[in-house]
Order: C-alpha cells, then structure tokens, then sequence
C-alpha cells in the first residue's frame, strides 16, 4: 500500500482541514457547553461533498475513494466529534447503506437529499433492552395489506431528534433471533414516531442522541429496504464499513490530543524550563505519537482493502477497536500533560477525553470487537 496521498486526496483533506478551521473550531466550547451544535452545519457539510463521498454521481454523491473519506473523517474528529458523527451515521451507515441495497426508487427518494444535506438520516437498532445482542431486538413490524404496521422503541440514536429518515430494524417474523429482522426506511415524520432528547451525556453533548417511540407507524411496502429477513445482515455490513469511519474520527481525536500536548509542553514551564524537557513529558508526548500513527496505519488498511474490493470486516473491527482504545489513552495522556488546566474545559483536552470514551462503547463495544477478531482467527462464534 502506498502512503502517500494523490494530489485529489491532499485537497479533499485540506478542504476539511479549512472547514474544521473556519466553521466548527470557533464554536465547539459553546456547542458542548449548550448541549447543541448549530444545525446548519448539516447543510455546510453537504454544500462541500462531504455528506456524498464514496456515492456514486448519479444519485447526488460526490465520488471519492474510501481514504478520502478517511481523511475527511480524521479532520472533522479533530476538529469536534459530535460534527464528524452526524457524518459518520448520516453518509456512513444509512446513505451508504441505500446505495448499497436500496432500490432505484429507494435511491432517487433519499440519496440526494442525504448527500445534499438537505435531509439526514439516522440508524435505529439499538433498544432499551438489545445493544449488544442486538439481533435480539424487540421492535416489531406487522404486515398488515399492502403496509407495515411498526410498534416499538430505540435508544441512543445519534441524529435521531435531528433526522428526516431513519434506517429501522425491526422483527417481521418469530424466526430466532437475528433471522427474523428486516430494514425500513421510515420518514421521521410518520405518524405514530414521537422523539425524545438524551440529556446528560458523558461527551458528544452537542450531539443531537435520542429515544425514538415507535406506535402504530405504518409504512408502505415499499419501505422496505433490501429483502425482508435481511436486516440484521443490511445492518451488519453497514456497521462494518462505520467502524472504519469511527476509527479515523478517533485518530482525529488522538491527533488533536497530540498536537495540543506537544504545543502546551512547549509553552508551560515548571522547575526554571519548559515541560516538554522533562524526560517524563517527553515520554507521554511519544506515547500519545505511536498511538496516532498506529491507529492511522490500521485505519487507512481498511480503506485500501475496501477499495481494492477485498474482505475488510476484521480489519475494519481491529481498527475500530485499536483506535478507540487508543484515542482515549492519547487523550488522558494529553490532560496529563496539561495538568490542573486539563481539567478545565476552556482547554481543548478535556473535551477530547470525554467524546473520546464513547469510542469504545458505540457500533459494537471494545468487547464485542475481540468477538469479532477471535471469531475470524478460530472459526468458533463465543456469542
Ligand atoms: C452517544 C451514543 C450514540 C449512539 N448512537 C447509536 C445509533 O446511532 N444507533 C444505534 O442503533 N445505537 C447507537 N448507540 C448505541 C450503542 O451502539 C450501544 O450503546 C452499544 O452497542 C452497547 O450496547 P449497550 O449500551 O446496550 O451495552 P450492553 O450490550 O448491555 O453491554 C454492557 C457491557 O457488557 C459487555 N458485553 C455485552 N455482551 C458481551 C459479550 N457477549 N461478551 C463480552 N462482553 C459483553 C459490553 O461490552 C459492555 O461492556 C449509541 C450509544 C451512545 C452512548
């Protein structure tokens, strides 16, 4: 695998690089403090491509390979996590999803709002009592004529009071299990949806998580995306590719923590010269840097096998779980170095470390990532 970027590549990360500058780093203190990102982001993400990489043309999306959409990843992460998730759910796991399985009317209706910005999406598997287990979820969807009828609730949906559409799994049939669950593509604004704010998150404050009530929704047949039976699989592969997009946000995270560290050591003095030349700062300082390049290294091999048409699931999960693991720790490190001042959240570290520990619970725990490794290393399912 070649390293080095395609002049292509260096633009489409200079022009999140810019982005980040100009239209999200001025405002994330007040976005976590007012539990709020200003919504016309969405919008500003759209206009630049950035909610259309990696969709065909054809239906509104910007084309790109899937290191571009790395890169882009990696600079909204280092900017502000709750702006590089409204991406990483609205592009990564629903629009890419109906590029993916939809049908040409399915295509046409929502992809070029979605990559437009016009429109986002959201994800909706994980319930109150299934996040882990999640092919044991309870939401049901009856067939009733030409419709379904959805009956059921969903918890932690990032965009979910934001969203025009939401990607729903629910059960269609008793078949056990995961057998038994199928996709939906049901607009927001269905009777019978009502939505709920999460307040008091650890991080991703300004992050737009909800509960979705699902109560005698009906949709059309035509709701259903890809074959009835084939959700847990629909959702399974577009988790697949979302981990690698978690992943380069997590290296944006660990890059911001780094930078930080370095240009704080730099400036800090205690014992008559700057921090950085003490050999234990030093020592933090590097430990935070390998962890940035591994977790990059790992990230951008899922890119390169993805776009080279090859099997990426299991390097998609060691990236996920390298990264977000390693994130966290490039953070802590980070506020180590910043002492009593990382404690406080007019410095960036903070922040990173609190949006940073989500990283190991969401689009499958640092756990069930292990389960995934082990499955594919022994053949045998610990599940
Ligand atoms: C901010 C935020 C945003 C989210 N966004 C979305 C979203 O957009 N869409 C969506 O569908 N979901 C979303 N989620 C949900 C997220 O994916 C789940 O929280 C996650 O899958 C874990 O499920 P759980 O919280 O129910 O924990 P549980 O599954 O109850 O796990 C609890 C603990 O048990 C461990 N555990 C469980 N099973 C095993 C096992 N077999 N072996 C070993 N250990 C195990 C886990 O690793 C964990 O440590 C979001 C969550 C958060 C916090």
């Amino acid at each position: 695998m070649d390293l080095t970027l395609s002049e292509e590549q260096e633009a489409v990360r200079k022009l999140a690089e810019e982005f980040v500058a100009r239209e999200v780093a001025p405002h994330v203190v007040a976005w976590d403090r007012a539990e709020n990102v200003d919504k016309s982001i969405v919008k500003k993400l759209g206009d630049l491509g950035f909610l259309g990489l990696t969709v065909p043309e054809e239906y509104g999306g910007s084309g790109g390979d899937h290191l571009s959409y790395c890169l882009v990843t990696e600079e909204l992460g280092r900017g502000d996590s709750s702006v590089r998730g409204i991406v990483s759910v609205s592009l990564g796991l629903v629009a890419k999803t109906i590029a993916s399985w939809g049908d040409e009317d399915q295509k046409r209706t929502w992809l070029p709002r979605l990559t437009s910005g016009e429109a986002i999406g959201c994800f909706g598997l994980t319930e109150p009592g299934t996040g882990s287990d999640a092919g044991n979820l309870a939401t049901r969807a009856e067939r009733d004529g030409g419709d379904y009828v959805v009956n059921g609730t969903k918890m932690f949906i990032t965009n979910g009071t934001w969203a025009d559409v939401v990607l729903l799994f629910a059960r269609t049939n008793d078949a056990p299990g995961h057998r038994g669950v199928s996709a939906f593509l049901v607009p927001t604004d269905t009777p019978g949806l009502t939505r709920r704010t999460v307040h008091g998150k650890l991080g991703l404050r300004g992050q737009a998580t909800a509960e979705l009530v699902l109560q005698g929704v009906r949709v059309p047949a035509g709701a259903l995306l890809g074959p009835e039976g084939k959700g847990f699989s629909i959702a399974m592969s577009a988790l697949a590719k979302g981990r690698m997009s978690v992943a380069a946000g997590c290296v944006g995270i660990a890059q911001a923590a780094l930078d930080a560290a370095v240009r704080y050591a730099g400036e800090r003095e205690q014992f008559g010269k700057a921090i950085a030349r003490h050999q234990l700062v030093q020592e933090l300082l590097s430990d935070i840097a390998v962890d940035v390049d591994a977790a990059r290294l790992l990230t951008w091999r899922v890119a390169d096998l993805i776009d080279r048409g090859q099997e990426f699931a299991t390097a998609a999960s060691k990236a996920k779980l390298y990264a977000s693991e390693a994130a966290v720790r490039c953070a802590n490190n980070a506020l180590q170095v910043f002492g009593g001042y990382g404690y406080i959240d007019e410095y960036p570290v903070g922040k990173l470390l609190r949006d940073a520990r989500v990283m190991t619970l969401y689009e499958g725990t640092s756990q069930i990532q292990k389960l995934i490794i082990g499955r594919a290393l022994t053949g045998v399912s610990a599940f």
